[in-house]
This record gives C-alpha cells, sequence and structure tokens, in this order.
C-alpha cells in the first residue's frame, strides 16, 4: 500500500470519522469529505437519532484509536431494560448478570464532534465540509461534488464511501457494476422523535435503563441524556388503524398517547405540539455485494449495511468495520487495497446479514413478546443457564451487546440452537423455581453449550435435543 496516495473518504459521520482516525493512526493521506457544514461550529446535525446505544463492540473500537474514557465521560450506562405497562407498572429486566454488562447512552452529536476533533488533529488528515459527492466515475476514477452552487470534480484515487443508507456512493456502485445481490427493505414503520425535558435538572424516570413501552405492533422507548433528559421514540406503523396516518389532529395524539403511554404522557408537556413539528423518520434494512471495486472503491458502516435500530447495533456494526480493517491493515502491511478490500468484505459480510436479520427479530421480541410471561421465562431460563454454565451458555443478546470476541454471525447461529434448547426446557416447567426438574448432566453435556467449538454450520434438530434432555 502505498502510503503517500490519499485515501479519500467520502461521509463524516460516526464511522467516517472514526476510519479516519484508524488511517490517519496508520499514517495515510486522508482527505474526509462530508456534505453538511462542519457541526462543530455550532450546527446540529440532521435528523437523525439524538441518542444512541453504544456496546461492547462501538467500545473496543473507540478503545482501540484511544477515544474510550473520553466518550463514556459523555455516556450514561443503562443496565437493562424498564417495561412500561397500560397501567403505568414497572418492572426492570437487567441486560446483563456481571456488574459490567451494561450498554451506554450517547449523543449522537457529541461523539461525532468528538471523533471529528481527534480526525482533525492529525496532520495528515484534511476534512472538507459542505462538499455533497454526486457521483463517482469509477472507470474514469473522477468524483464529483456539488459546493453549494459550485461543481468541482476532482481525480479518485482509493475512496471509501461511509456515506450512510441513503449512499451515493452505493448508487454510483450499482449503476456501473451491478452488484451480484442487492436489497432494500423499506420498514412499514415510522419513528418519531419526542422529548421528556429534566425536573429541576433531575431525571423524571430511572436513569440508568432504556425505556420501554411495547404495545405489541407500536411501541415507545426512552433513552437518558446528560442533562436529566429522556430521548423518546415511538415506532409506529405509517399506515393503518393506528398509525401515524391516523394521528392527524392534537385530540388524536393526546388520546392515542393518554392511552397506551399514560405515565410518559405525563411527562411530556405539549406533547402534540411537539408531535406535529418534528418529522417522521423511515427505517431501511440495505444489503448488497460486492462492497468494492478493485481498490477503488470500498463501502462501510450504513452505506453497505443499514440496518433497523432495534438491536442499538448499526452504529457498533459499523465502527468493528473500521476496526477489522485496521486489523487487516497491521496484519498484512505489504498487501495492496484491492486484496484488503476483498478480505475485509468477506470477513464482514456474513456478520453484517446475521446482526440485519437479528436486529429485525428484535423488533418483534421488543414489541410483541417482551411482556409476554413465556417470552419472561426463556429469558430467566437463558441468564439461569448462563449463571450454572458460565462462559459454556450466553445469551443472544449478551452475546451481541458484550462478547465483540463472538462474532454476530457466530452469536446468530449459536442463539438459533440455545433457543430450541430453551423452548425445550420451558415446553417442560411453568415457572423458573421448577427448573431444577431438568436434568442438568445431561443439559451439561449438551455440545451446543460449546460457544468456541461449535462449527459454525452445526445445526440441531429438535428430537436430537429431546434425546439429550
Ligand atoms: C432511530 C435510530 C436509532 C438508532 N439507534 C442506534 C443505536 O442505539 N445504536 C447503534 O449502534 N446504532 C443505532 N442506529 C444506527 C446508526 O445511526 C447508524 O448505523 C450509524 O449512524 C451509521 O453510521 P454511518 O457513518 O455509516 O452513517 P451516517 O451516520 O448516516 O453518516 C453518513 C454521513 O455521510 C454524510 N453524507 C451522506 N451523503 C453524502 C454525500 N453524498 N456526500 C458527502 N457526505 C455525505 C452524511 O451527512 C453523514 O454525515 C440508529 C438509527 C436510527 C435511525
Amino acid at each position: 500500500m502505498n502510503k503517500a496516495i490519499p485515501i479519500q473518504l467520502i461521509g463524516g459521520g460516526l464511522v467516517g470519522s472514526l476510519l479516519t482516525i484508524y488511517l490517519a493512526q496508520r499514517n495515510f493521506q486522508v482527505e474526509l469529505y462530508e456534505r453538511r457544514p462542519d457541526p462543530r461550529q455550532g450546527m446540529f446535525l440532521e435528523n437523525r437519532s439524538i441518542n444512541l446505544a453504544i456496546s461492547a463492540r462501538g467500545m473496543k473500537a473507540l478503545k482501540e484509536v484511544g477515544l474510550l474514557d473520553e466518550a463514556l465521560k459523555l455516556a450514561i450506562p443503562m443496565k437493562g431494560r424498564m417495561l412500561h405497562d397500560l397501567n403505568s407498572k414497572t418492572a426492570f429486566v437487567s441486560y446483563g448478570q456481571q456488574e459490567h454488562e451494561v450498554i451506554y447512552s450517547i449523543s449522537r452529536h457529541d461523539l461525532n464532534i468528538l471523533l471529528l476533533n481527534k480526525a482533525a488533529s492529525y496532520s495528515n488528515v484534511k476534512i472538507n465540509f459542505d462538499m455533497r459527492c454526486i457521483t463517482y466515475d469509477i472507470e474514469q476514477s473522477k468524483l464529483s461534488f456539488k459546493k453549494s452552487t459550485e461543481s468541482i470534480t476532482i481525480p479518485a484515487h482509493c475512496v471509501i464511501g461511509t456515506d450512510g443508507s441513503g449512499s451515493t456512493l452505493r448508487k454510483s456502485l450499482q449503476k456501473q457494476l451491478p452488484f451480484s445481490t442487492h436489497s432494500e427493505a423499506m420498514l412499514e414503520h415510522g419513528y418519531k422523535e419526542l422529548h421528556i425535558p429534566a425536573a429541576n435538572n433531575t431525571f423524571q424516570m430511572e436513569k440508568h435503563a432504556l425505556h420501554i413501552w411495547p404495545r405489541k405492533n407500536f411501541m415507545l422507548i426512552a433513552l437518558p441524556n446528560l442533562d436529566g433528559s429522556f430521548t423518546v421514540t415511538l415506532f409506529l406503523s405509517n399506515k393503518g388503524d393506528i398509525s401515524f396516518d391516523a394521528l392527524k389532529t392534537s385530540a388524536q395524539v393526546d388520546n392515542f398517547f393518554i392511552r397506551y403511554f399514560p405515565d410518559a404522557t405525563l411527562l411530556m408537556p405539549n406533547l402534540a405540539e411537539m408531535f406535529f413539528k418534528h418529522p417522521i423518520g423511515s427505517m431501511v434494512t440495505v444489503k448488497c455485494f460486492p462492497w468494492h471495486v478493485d481498490d477503488k472503491l470500498m463501502l462501510l458502516g450504513d452505506a453497505s449495511h443499514a440496518i433497523v435500530p432495534f438491536f442499538g447495533q448499526g452504529m457498533n456494526c459499523g465502527f468493528e468495520d473500521c476496526s477489522e480493517l485496521a486489523a487487516l491493515v497491521d496484519k498484512y502491511p505489504l498487501i495492496d487495497w484491492k486484496n484488503l478490500f476483498t478480505m475485509l468484505e468477506q470477513q464482514r459480510k456474513p456478520n453484517s446479514d446475521a446482526i440485519a436479520d437479528m436486529a429485525f427479530e428484535n423488533f418483534i421480541e421488543m414489541r410483541d413478546t417482551v411482556t409476554d410471561p413465556k417470552f419472561q421465562l426463556k429469558k430467566q431460563v437463558g441468564y439461569e443457564l448462563e449463571k450454572r454454565f458460565p462462559g459454556k451458555f450466553i445469551p443472544r443478546y449478551s452475546m451481541v451487546a458484550f462478547h465483540p470476541e463472538i462474532s454476530y454471525y457466530r452469536a446468530k447461529q449459536q442463539s438459533l440452537i440455545q433457543d430450541k434448547l430453551l423452548d425445550e426446557i420451558c415446553h417442560s416447567i411453568d415457572s423458573i423455581d421448577s427448573l431444577d426438574k431438568i436434568n442438568w448432566k445431561y443439559v451439561a453435556k449438551f455440545g451446543l453449550f460449546q460457544c468456541s467449538t461449535t462449527p459454525d454450520n452445526q445445526t440441531i434438530s429438535l428430537p436430537q435435543i429431546r434425546s439429550k434432555l
């Protein structure tokens, strides 16, 4: 790799700004192009989620670039889900068993600023704001931009597209060298962000929790902010009897919230006004392949694998892309970009597909099943298995959120098998107290607990499970 040839990154969001740091630390010349004005000049980011959950994969990446401690100063630990029922009763379900098994709520804006400041501190980095990439002519190696009304074309060298789910670079690639696989599935649900203010600088609900109001086909969630407020997100179908379409007047909005989220409604003054002021966001799952063209273009982050937000992993997965790219650069310093991109996409694609699927499944879990007693029993049994067989049985959520050493692909495969076991166990008991009816000797011998040794492609049938229990 010739380090004198600049790498051009398109998109200075979370993934692009982190990748700039990784590459700068490895002495590459980096040119970052971002369509927005510099957010460090006081401009707020466009309409994207205000805060995000960051977990072990994202934190590993921040640690690698030396920013974890600073990022954690901007974050609030969330130890579990606080479930709110229709009668405003709450129940707390922790995310993990260990003290350190928490996820963190962090402001997207603050994290982006932290990353951009660090990126800008390297002399081998040049950041260009207000530069909207219009197209990338891969054949002619030319990048075209719009800067206010001016059109600018520059020679392209090695381009990495980190320009998000609506990626211009992905569209350029698709037009010129069609993908072998490509899908963009828009969720029929939209989302709207609302706000619970602080009261006298204090939190009006439990601070260390991600609050959820699951209501079958729709839900409300709330994440804490450092100033004592909560960012609230309503996920709701766009069309139908209960939908954004059906909420046209202030009275309809007030009635809907009072009926389904009574406790949250009391904490949101001017709810209807805020509701109509804030836009409805959309959510898309993007899957495409390949992610690169020779040594000319690579797509990373949401540009190559946007996912729905219900596992809180989109950014975490994009950060893991960057970490793995850096690890490959370190491991193969003499390799060219073409081979490195090939290796990276082969490594990442099964993982990004797996987290895309799990994120969608988590949508169903969060809105439908989280309050189902069978679901809660399965969770309890899962935790108990983890306690009794430490390191051998790890629940899906924990594998994804707290174990970056287990790939997303592996977590999905493993949890499919584990889920069958949990179903079998829960079929034979009706409460966690009767768990000791189970013959633990056989469960302990059950090969599917061997997270680290089970082959990735192993599947196990229900009769096989029954015969072992
Ligand atoms: C409601 C919601 C909640 C979420 N919650 C979580 C969460 O809790 N945890 C989590 O890990 N993930 C979460 N995500 C996902 C997360 O937001 C994304 O995965 C993450 O932002 C991806 O980062 P990115 O840098 O790839 O893309 P983006 O953050 O979209 O950044 C892309 C950047 O490229 C710039 N750009 C776009 N087009 C161009 C162009 N043509 N030229 C130049 N610049 C361009 C944009 O201005 C932007 O700065 C959530 C997403 C949503 C919608």
